[in-house]
């Protein structure tokens, strides 16, 4: 019986629902933070999707309120095509979604260690109160603490998609692990873990959610630690576009023979950039890759290619939209409903900071902007201060 209210599950739908959109909220955790501070309980049974729109209604045009206002849109629409689970229905999947990954993974000719997962209240001592969701506990731990094995999930930290990615990422390492070694598992092993994770994950997710809560998990991370994860899921990216998803598989086969020591001499090469004739007697390259790959490789490129500096003010993001070249700031005041002041710092940022538009004292000269909006390049700033304004104007 799960301890969870169905009030609290409902913030982990939103959260995996959230995290599944393709949004243009820089700082997700602050935003989903701020939805659930805001969703209107009170409505009787409309369910999610409907105190998502509901919340949205309350949205006016102003720069930072319409860009929220687009993403709950999209977050709703999400929960409204997701299966929603409830906290058993939500174990069930993980269960589920551990068969797939162990018969994908041997569908690759890679052997899969028998895992057993565990979804508790807390992790087992030492590891008690650890703040992470989810973590694997090898062999090791389970010989010197006198615990069992496993792949760990915290319940209350269940999240729809984001826990399933979490899993198949989790497995990997465990495969990777098959011969014990010394090295530290992080690193390159875990760009590896997401992609092949995201190939198993996306046996069962559709293909665009499981994309996205990557995406959105290592491109706009909460902390410095993830952003970690973001290089080495570059690396990870690298490597499949230089060898191919089946020459990656085949790195992956000469850590299960030899031990993980392989993947910190490819880190090394890799970071050293033009070493990469270290990589031969590795693997053997140029590969020729077979069809069902071309998500992943298209995943990789994606990942290596996506912008993620145009992380701009709302402001700057709203005033994007309008300008054309020969505005002056008199015109932009009259036609877009900001303040001259507030005009006037959105074009500093997008021609100083970015330098996006050119200027000729009060007058837009060019605009660059239209091709990063049809990209969906651009970003919203919305830290925890911005995000307490809101809905204050
Ligand atoms: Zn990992």
């Amino acid at each position: 019986m799960s301890r969870l209210s169905p009030s609290n599950w409902s913030y982990n739908i939103l959260y995996g629902a959230a995290h599944s959109a393709v949004v243009n909220c820089a700082d997700l955790d602050c935003l989903v933070g701020w939805i659930w501070e805001h969703l209107p309980r009170a409505t009787g049974h409309i369910g999610l999707k409907g105190q998502l729109e509901q919340l949205a209604t309350l949205l006016s045009q102003q720069p930072l309120q319409s860009l929220v206002k687009d993403d709950l849109k999209r977050i709703a629409a999400i929960v409204g095509t997701m299966d929603v689970p409830t906290p058993s229905e939500m174990v069930k999947r993980i269960r589920h979604m551990h068969g797939v990954a162990h018969k994908t993974f041997t569908k690759w000719g890679l052997v899969v260690p028998k895992v057993e997962i565990h979804v508790v209240d807390d992790f087992p001592r030492p590891y008690q109160g650890c703040p992470f969701w989810a973590m694997s506990l090898d062999q090791k731990d389970a010989a010197d603490y006198g615990i069992e094995a496993g792949i760990y999930f915290k319940e209350k930290h269940l999240y729809p998609v984001v826990s399933e990615l979490t899993l198949c990422h989790e497995l990997m390492h465990a495969v990777l692990s098959l011969r014990a070694s010394q090295e530290l598992v992080r690193g390159l092993e875990d760009g590896l873990c997401d992609i092949f994770g995201l190939y198993a994950c996306a046996r069962v997710l559709p293909y665009e959610l499981a994309t996205s809560a990557l995406l959105n998990l290592r491109f706009f991370p909460a902390t410095t630690l993830d952003m970690v994860y973001l290089d080495h899921l570059r690396q990870a990216a690298a490597l499949e576009q230089r060898l191919g998803f089946v020459g990656l598989l085949e790195v992956v086969k000469h850590v299960q023979r030899t031990g993980r020591q392989v993947l910190y001499t490819l880190e090394d090469a890799i970071i050293q950039a033009g070493q990469t004739w270290q990589l031969r007697h590795i693997v053997r390259e140029p590969k020729q890759d077979h069809a069902r790959s071309a998500e992943i490789e298209g995943f990789c490129f994606k990942v290596l290619a996506q912008p993620v500096a145009y992380v701009l003010s709302p402001e700057a993001i709203c005033l994007r939209r309008y300008l054309r070249p020969g505005d002056s700031v008199k015109d932009l005041e009259r036609r877009v409903g900001m303040s001259s002041q507030a005009i006037r710092a959105a074009l500093k940022e997008l021609s100083e900071g970015f330098y996006l538009v050119l200027m000729d004292g009060d007058v837009v000269i060019s605009n660059e902007c239209p091709r990063y909006i049809v990209a969906n390049a651009f970003r919203y700033k919305c830290d925890r201060e911005r995000s307490k304004t809101i809905l204050s104007r």
